[in-house]
């Protein structure tokens, strides 16, 4: 039997989801997965996030720590970990250095950071309330532009897993212009970064309708030598494990012959599809 994991779940502190830390853990616990990381959204800033709708507020960290913590007691068949996802923001990676250290500091801190690029320049390109903005934007560019900063997030040594790698295509769009070679840089950049990348099921319920990454960028990661997570990016309990098989079998047929999930000391347990 294989052992099912999810490194990516949110809870209703990003006020964005629904459902608190035990919500998910009783699906998990009823799908009897093996392991899952809580990757609440890292607080943003007021000016970026004034409603509190994208990002747990910043004085939340410690109690969603201690949160997960207890659900790690609680359900000592499922292996817990607590992580974070932050938004790659050029212009503030101070800040966002700065927040990841709070966590770090404590001892029962995130032990995996996903790194995301959901933000081109100041537009959340893929906020369905804002996806009207795709009218206005040439998809090429956009898809270039996306890449360029998914490259450098993945280069900045913030994060520990790229999520959603073409999240750019969440909408369908897709660019005239052959993609290969974008993959081939987002792919140097992973193993030049260090960074490992999530096969995400989220992509499945999107109008794509397909995962992140596609098969192509996924054989690009792996002839670079780029190790790999899963994640479901529940916001919802409902998603828990969602389609998460569906993500082994993408690893393997482009010759994946393992997965990893965080150890809890720094370092990645490999399991085998
Ligand atoms: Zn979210
Ligand atoms: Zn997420």
């Amino acid at each position: 039997m294989r052992q099912l994991i999810d490194c990516h779940i949110h809870t209703e502190r990003c006020g964005h989801a629904v459902g608190a830390v035990d919500d998910y853990m009783r699906e998990a616990a009823r799908q009897g997965l093996w392991g899952i990381v809580f990757t609440e959204h890292l607080a943003l800033s007021e000016d970026l996030d004034p409603e509190h709708e994208l990002s747990m507020r910043a004085c939340e960290l410690e109690d969603y720590l201690v949160e997960v913590d207890f659900a790690r007691e609680r359900y000592p068949d499922i292996r817990v970990v607590a992580g974070l996802e932050a938004d790659y923001l050029p212009d503030r990676l101070e800040a966002t250095a700065r927040e990841l250290s709070r966590s770090r500091a404590r001892s029962d801190g995130a032990r995996m950071v996903l790194g995301s690029v959901h933000f081109i320049g100041g537009w959340t390109f893929d906020d369905p309330a804002h996806v009207d903005e795709w009218e206005s934007h040439d998809i090429d560019q956009a898809w270039r532009e996306y890449f360029e900063l998914w490259c450098d997030a993945a280069r900045c040594g913030l994060f520990d897993v790229m999520a959603h790698p073409d999240l750019v295509k969440k909408f369908g769009h897709r660019p005239a212009a052959d993609p290969t070679e974008l993959y081939r840089e987002a792919a140097e950049a992973a193993a030049e970064g260090g960074v490992l990348v999530e096969v995400s099921t989220a992509g499945l319920r999107r109008p794509v309708g397909e995962l992140y990454p596609g098969p192509d960028l996924l054989a690009a990661f792996h002839d670079a030598g780029v190790g790999a997570t899963v994640g479901s990016d529940a916001h919802n309990p409902t998603e828990v494990g969602y389609h998460i098989p569906e993500a082994y079998d993408a690893l393997r047929s482009v010759g994946y012959e393992c997965v990893l999930f965080p150890d809890g000391a720094g370092g990645w347990r490999s399991l085998p599809l």
